[in-house]
């Protein structure tokens, strides 16, 4: 089908549910493709602009809308049809919490900091295969370093913005303008940062290319910081 767009304020991409492949809408989206499409719409009210997102599959001649949480299930499917065919996880897929015997996988497909689908490959989709066993064996032959603890966000350095945070290592507050270092997580597809004292974590396991914001830092601060990630 072909969706026309406005081109200054609508804008979206679909993804091949055969290779997970993410395509930008130009024109023409194939059937069966699944559909993100973002729309800024402007709103008198709160005098604001919003960005609505709509998720859909194509089928046939027409997008049928849905929400995120049906489109991840058709996601979910797709996946496991993925994994039984290639033996492989698709691309931007990875996964999201520890894998356990016997219990559904559950994969996240990581199409932008802001799309995000949390799927859960159980066994009725692999054919009756135990999730655990197959996408283990998958991760130890592809080499598999992405999984959602290592995403490509990094830690975060900066002064803190208010006292309201709480440090998640000993639970007090961080003060106003005191280093904190976040360490980055997402809710709902936002993401997030845990708040720590610098006190409170162990600098030592961070390489400087993994922690944002040391830039910022007062020459002070962010010598003595990067001494302590050297060392
Ligand atoms: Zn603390």
């Amino acid at each position: 089908m072909k969706i026309n767009l406005d081109s200054d304020n609508e804008w979206g991409h679909f993804i091949d549910p055969d290779s997970f492949q993410i395509v930008e809408i130009t024109d023409e989206v194939p059937d069966r493709s699944f559909v993100v499409f973002k729309e800024r719409e402007y709103i008198d009210d709160i005098d604001r602009t919003v960005i609505q997102t709509t998720y859909g599959i194509v089928d046939g001649n027409k997008l049928q809308p849905m929400n995120k949480r049906e489109l991840s299930k058709l996601m979910s499917k797709a996946c496991a049809k993925y994994i039984i065919d290639f033996e492989k996880l698709p691309p931007k897929i990875m996964v999201e919490k520890k894998l356990i015997t016997d219990k559904p996988a559950r994969l996240a497909f990581i199409m932008s900091n802001r799309d995000t689908f949390h799927l859960k490959i159980d066994k009725t989709a692999l054919e009756g295969g135990n999730p655990y066993e197959i996408i283990n064996s998958i991760m130890e032959n592809q080499d598999f370093k992405t999984t959602m603890y290592d995403r490509e966000e990094k830690w975060k350095i900066e002064y803190a913005k208010s006292s309201r945070a709480k440090c998640r290592k000993c639970g007090s507050n961080i003060e106003k303008d005191t280093v904190r270092i976040g360490e980055p997580h997402y809710f709902e597809d936002h993401l997030n940062y845990r708040w720590h004292h610098e006190k409170c974590i162990f600098l030592q396991r961070f390489e400087k290319e993994n922690i944002k914001g040391l830039d910022l830092l007062e020459e002070e601060d962010r010598k003595r910081i990067e001494e302590i990630l050297d060392s």
